[in-house]
Parts: C-alpha cells; sequence; structure tokens
C-alpha cells in the first residue's frame, strides 16, 4: 500500500519562481528545485500544469528561482501562490530588482536567485518537469532557507477551531489555509492552491 502520511515526510524547499509571457512578469510558489549535475551546473524544477508560469516557461524556458528564507511572511505566499497569473500582475505593487536575464526576483525573503535556462522538459501528466542550465546564480543574505516543513509548523496561519455556526461545516486546506463552508465534495479542488479535497480537515 501507498500511505500519503509516509509520502508527507518526504522534505521540500520553498521557492519562488519567476517568468515573463512577453507582457508581464509572473511569479509563483514552487517546492522542488533541485541541482542535478555541477558541470555544468544545471537545476531541476516541477511546475504544476495549474499553474500560469507552467505555460509560459514552456513557450519562453527563462526563469528566476528566488530561495525563500525562513522570515518570508505569508502575505508573500498569498500573493505569489493563491492567485493566478492570468488575472493579475503580482509584481505591481512595488519596484522588484531585476537579474541579467531581466526577471525580477525576491530581494527581502530570498537568500538566494538562481537564472536558468530550460534545457529539456518532461511532461508528466499533472506536472512539467523542467532541466534548466544555470545562467547565473546570486547569494543575498545568510538567512536559513526554510523548508516545507517549517513553513507549515510556523508560517502558515493555524486554523481557528470555531464554534459552529448555525450547523454549517467548516474545512480547511492543510496546505494554504483556505477555508470552505459546507460539505466539502470529494472533487474539490481548492481555489488557493489547487490541492485536493484530500487535503482538507474539517474544523468544525
Ligand atoms: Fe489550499
Amino acid at each position: 500500500m501507498i500511505e500519503n502520511q509516509a509520502m508527507y515526510k518526504i522534505s521540500y524547499g520553498l521557492f519562488m519562481l519567476t517568468t515573463t509571457d512577453g507582457v508581464k512578469q509572473n511569479g509563483c510558489i514552487v517546492n522542488t528545485v533541485s541541482m542535478i549535475t555541477d558541470e555544468p551546473k544545471r537545476i531541476v524544477v516541477f511546475v504544476n500544469k495549474a499553474n500560469y508560469s507552467e505555460k509560459i516557461l514552456r513557450q519562453t524556458g527563462v526563469f528566476n528561482v528566488s530561495v525563500l528564507t525562513e522570515k518570508t511572511p505569508f502575505d508573500v505566499f498569498k500573493q505569489f501562490g493563491f492567485q493566478s497569473g492570468k488575472d493579475v500582475d503580482k509584481f505591481a505593487d512595488k519596484t522588484y530588482p531585476k537579474t541579467e536575464n531581466g526577471l525580477y526576483y525576491l530581494p527581502d525573503f530570498a537568500n538566494a536567485v538562481i537564472s536558468a535556462r530550460v534545457v529539456d522538459s518532461y511532461d508528466y501528466g499533472t506536472h512539467t518537469l523542467f532541466v534548466a542550465e544555470v545562467t547565473e546564480a546570486k547569494k543575498l543574505s545568510d538567512d536559513k532557507s526554510t523548508t516545507y516543513e517549517y513553513y507549515q509548523s510556523n508560517i502558515k496561519p493555524k486554523p481557528q477551531a470555531k464554534k459552529e455556526e448555525n450547523g454549517v461545516e467548516k474545512w480547511v486546506c492543510k496546505v494554504c489555509g483556505y477555508t470552505h463552508e459546507g460539505p466539502l465534495p470529494e472533487d474539490f479542488v481548492c481555489p488557493w492552491c489547487k490541492h485536493p479535497a484530500s487535503d482538507f480537515e474539517k474544523v468544525s
């Protein structure tokens, strides 16, 4: 059997992925970035096809990865993770610095930025695996990189177990904190983070 609880023990980091569709830049949050070869320096990144970034990355092949630190506030995850670049300009709130490839990175809550160019991509159904060659890499601080587990225990707000109001049941997404009111359909998909009903827990 495959226990989800066992799969959850794999540790991940958290990163902001920047891409551009030619008109505006887009950022999204990803948890899988790994270096695979040292010479030349190559990295892999998995991107969910539900993300607008996946589509534009397949077309342009150029991206930045900002390595997020433990100091990253939840608002950054909301701004870049829980809304789609199709609908909003996520970088509209202030001026962001750019790397040599012209793409933005996150200066305040990343300890490094890595620019890369896609050399291969593989279609794995829900996700695309991009293999990319590093073109620039810059250290920004000595703050500790956050893990997905650190985000879950220290950055993401705790679901508040409220008293049942008028008998309406409440379900909270364990991944992003989104609250759904009323019975949770089996095929429910979280509107913020796109995780399935199995990642929700009943809080009232
Ligand atoms: Fe969610």
